[in-house]
């Protein structure tokens, strides 16, 4: 062995979905928002002039962290914004589960929660979903030294009620619980309010999904004063500058743009819904997604063939090889139009089986 090598942080990588570029694709694989984001980004991006390039930006992002606040009625204290909620996600990793007792998620889950762990040495403990895939909230009053999940939880789709929510984070007031909601605008319920009763409640969500900006990586988090204030200090210990001018500029447009975020999560919504039904008659099942994706396993195909004939049409979906899932496809809702030629192809499909 080189002798450097004993030094190295040894890490296991997360592996996102992949990212093709053909020109007849249709990519639901990342869950991606098929519609631009709202035209006042663009307008806002053009606004930019080179010269403002020259200087760093604001390290506390202050405009974009007052667009928060602004939309859901909170102070900029209660506010915390990074590189998408990866990074805002990391951060909280990294400042609030720094005890000795496992950190408790389940066990169907976002596969990065995990790589965080194993990044910083976070002793964790992943906790099987019930049957039906629900997380059921009694599984959380074990000793831990913190909680994180998605609601709605992904690849899965189902959602916890504010109610479910409450029990866990009340019943764990000596540790941090993390709600992950990159989803939560697809129909589930945020756990936001809980964050005025509960000073152990970190709520972070995303504009990759319902604000169709993945591209320009806008993550954050808010909660009490007093967690936004530690996050800061782990994130002006490790890098100030993480939001660049760019990022500030679109993300406080998309935020002011609330009739145009409306519109286009509804549009999704419904969407969904018309998929579920069509894959319904095809003989899919699946659970009560909440999500802008579905996730669905078929009455007798398997989902590896039928992940890889999709894929030879250039019908992106995506498939985990992983214990308890591996039957599932998680497939991204698209335009009505992608979504009319994913059922058109596995009509075909399935019939000549
Ligand atoms: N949480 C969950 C549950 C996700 O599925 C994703 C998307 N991969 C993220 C967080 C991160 O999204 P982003 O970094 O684009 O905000």
């Amino acid at each position: 062995m080189e002798s450097w090598k004993k030094n190295v942080r040894e890490a296991v990588p997360y592996v996102p979905g992949e990212q093709p570029d053909l020109p007849d694709m249709i990519k639901l694989n990342t869950n991606e928002n098929p519609y631009p984001p709202s035209p006042k980004v663009g307008e806002a991006l053009c606004a930019i002039r080179d010269q403002d390039l020259r200087l760093y930006p604001d390290p506390s992002a202050g405009e974009l962290t007052g667009a928060v606040a602004g939309y859901y009625g909170l102070s900029r204290e209660q506010v915390f914004v990074g590189v998408g909620s990866d990074d805002v996600l990391a951060m909280a990793f990294l400042t609030f589960f720094n005890g000795r007792e496992p950190v408790l998620f389940p066990d169907i889950t976002y596969s990065f929660y995990d790589v965080w762990a194993g990044l910083f040495r976070i002793p964790y403990r992943q906790v099987p979903l019930a049957d039906d895939f629900t997380i059921r909230p009694e599984d959380y009053k074990a000793v831990n030294g913190g909680i994180v999940f998605p609601n709605p939880n992904a690849p899965t789709g189902e959602a916890l009620s504010r109610e479910a929510i409450e029990e866990i984070v009340a019943a764990n007031p000596g540790g941090v619980v993390i709600v992950d909601e990159a989803y939560v605008d697809f129909g589930a319920v945020s756990a936001l309010p809980l964050t005025e009763k509960y000073d152990n409640l970190l709520v972070v969500q995303t504009m990759s999904k319902s604000r169709s900006l993945a591209g320009m990586r806008i993550g954050y988090a808010m909660g009490n004063p007093g967690l936004i204030r530690c996050l800061n200090n782990v994130k002006y210990s490790f890098n100030s500058y993480t939001m660049d001018q760019t990022a500030l500029a679109a993300g406080k447009a998309a935020m002011e743009d609330r009739e145009y975020f409306e519109k286009t999560r509804k549009k999704v919504i419904e969407t969904r819904e018309w998929t579920k039904r069509e894959l319904a008659k095809l003989g899919f099942s699946f659970g009560d997604s909440m999500g802008n994706f579905i996730f669905a396993a078929h009455e007798f195909c398997p989902a590896g063939e039928l992940f890889a004939a999709l894929r030879e049409r250039h019908i992106f979906v995506r498939y985990f090889d992983k214990p308890r899932i591996s039957n599932y496809l998680r497939i991204t809702v698209g335009t009505p139009e992608e979504m009319e030629a994913l059922i058109d192809f596995l009509k075909k499909y399935l019939r000549q089986e």
